[in-house]
């Protein structure tokens, strides 16, 4: 993102998790940070109460699909209609984030008429499980810059590479002079 002073933006994709959301949301409230949770419809639906302990703690919601579709894989009509699936759990909402990253010019000539595609720069590669917690920390500090979005995750199969590193990092980058947004 765009930015004149030392602003990032800290994401936590899928999700809400009953064995993580709760976690999250202390860490950051402890930390006195805010964040973006690009949320999925499906698990919205499932977990209405965790998706408004968020909203309730100061973070934005936004859009990564109802069911976690590949862009690549999913002919246009059925990959519009999952996003429009979870947009409807979120109607003042602006953001989309692809899940996997991997969206065609197509979908995304389509989705940019309505939403603000939120890609990343930083990929902590929480989801690598033969990753350590300490390589994730790593990956963040080292390739944060002013105006990055780092990738977390909100769900379990990343839980135990951002559970020991989450608020260590978030430190770090405090005293490194960072400060975080949550506004697009
Ligand atoms: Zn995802």
């Amino acid at each position: 993102m765009e930015t004149q002073d030392k602003r990032i933006w800290l994401t936590f994709d899928d999700g809400p998790s009953p064995q993580v959301t709760p976690w999250i949301l202390s860490v950051l409230k402890k930390e006195n940070v805010k964040a973006t949770f690009f949320l999925l419809g499906q698990q919205i639906e499932e977990f209405p109460k965790l998706t408004d302990a968020i909203v309730k703690d100061g973070h934005t919601i936004a859009n990564h699909s109802y069911s976690h579709k590949n862009g690549w894989l999913t002919n246009k009509g059925k990959y519009l209609e999952d996003i429009e699936s979870c947009q409807e759990l979120m109607p003042n909402n602006k953001l989309f984030r692809p899940p996997y990253g991997k969206i065609t010019k197509s979908q995304i000539a389509v989705l940019k008429k309505k939403y603000k595609i939120i890609l990343w720069d930083v990929l902590s590669y929480d989801f690598q499980q033969n990753t350590s917690a300490e390589r994730v920390q790593e990956n963040i500090i080292k390739n944060t810059k002013a105006g990055s979005i780092i990738v977390l995750h909100n769900n379990t199969m990343s839980f135990k590479n951002i559970y020991p590193i989450l608020a260590k990092t978030i430190q770090q980058l405090k005293k490194e002079g960072y400060s975080f947004s949550a506004t697009w």
